[in-house]
């Protein structure tokens, strides 16, 4: 049997988000004041330097302004630490993004204790992970689990009682979304790489959001015609196309609603880092 599957795309989403984006950057332009972000980036990876791309060119579509410090891949913890700190005490910097995983030499859990808080636009330091477990929303939260939050509000899924299966549970995405959701008073399950019979969890589920790194992993078997799937898993096929942690076309028509393999939630992701930004300057 077939279904209408819902596509949910990352795009309306963004838009409507830099609607309201705009209004808050005119009301500082009138104080005179632009919102200013420092991107950190150590090396030069390839996926760094085109999401840096991205975020430079919505800051300027945005009216915001983005500046970048690159730094050698054998840049020390000390130099690093030096330029947050730097960062941290020039008033015109409001928000600070650098891309991580650092290089292995650096300490990256001592580097992040050193980021302000105030302008920790990427949601990374302990005091801001701290306040989404503590489900205070005055931090700034990873800007994925952000991203999905969005888009479930957008296209009015309900959270409130839903069943909600959140697979993988790293910090960046599965744990923080996990407690975004729980504060939307969802009831959540994790799963993870030691879970057994996942495919049972998810499919007992009301929304599903995949986020495990595992290419094409979880096909029509995890869901039934009711599941809301989210995808966020960004992964090469062995192709060299991009897709996600679920089997799209295998999935497509036997699922309620489903994020495409791009132009999904990572559309809205560099979004919710300038939101975030524009915040820290107000
Ligand atoms: P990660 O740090 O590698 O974590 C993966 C998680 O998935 C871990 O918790 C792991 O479990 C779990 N897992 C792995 N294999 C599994 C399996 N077979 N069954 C169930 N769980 C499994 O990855 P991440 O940084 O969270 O990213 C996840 C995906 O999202 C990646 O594809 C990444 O590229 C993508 N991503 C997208 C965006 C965006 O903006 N769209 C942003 C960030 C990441 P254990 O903890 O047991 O190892």
């Amino acid at each position: 049997m077939s279904v209408e599957t819902v596509k949910l795309t990352g795009k309306p989403v963004a838009e409507h988000l830099r609607a309201n984006i705009k209004i808050r950057v005119a009301r500082l332009n009138e104080r005179n004041i632009i919102p200013t972000i420092l991107i950190i980036r150590v090396g030069n990876k390839e996926d760094d330097v085109f999401y840096e791309r991205s975020i430079l060119k919505n800051c300027s579509l945005l009216g915001i302004k983005g500046s970048v410090k690159e730094l050698p891949e054998n840049v020390s913890t000390e130099e690093l630490i030096k330029i947050i700190e730097d960062a941290n005490d020039h008033d015109n910097i409001h928000g600070i993004m650098m891309f991580r995983p650092l290089p292995e030499h650096l300490d990256e859990k001592v580097i992040l204790e050193k980021m302000n808080p105030k302008k920790d636009i990427d949601g990374m330091t302990p005091v801001n992970l701290e306040k989404i477990f503590e489900g205070d929303d005055s931090g700034f939260s990873p800007c994925t689990p952000k991203a999905v939050i969005e888009m479930l509000k957008y296209y009015d899924i309900p959270l409130q009682g839903a069943n909600v299966v959140v697979a993988g549970r790293s910090l960046v995405v599965g744990k923080p979304l996990s407690m975004l959701l729980l504060k939307e008073n969802a009831t959540v399950t994790i799963c993870h790489s030691k879970t057994k019979n996942m495919s049972s969890i998810t499919s007992r589920a009301d929304i599903v959001v995949a986020a495990i790194g595992k290419a094409k992993f979880m096909d029509e078997e995890y869901f039934t015609e009711s599941s809301i799937v989210i995808d966020v898993g960004v992964n090469d096929d062995g192709k060299g196309k991009i897709c996600g942690d679920v089997d799209y076309d295998n999935t497509l028509g036997k699922v309620k609603a489903l994020t495409p393999p791009t132009g999904g939630v990572g559309t809205i992701t560099t979004t919710i880092l300038l939101e975030q930004a524009v915040r820290a300057c107000e």
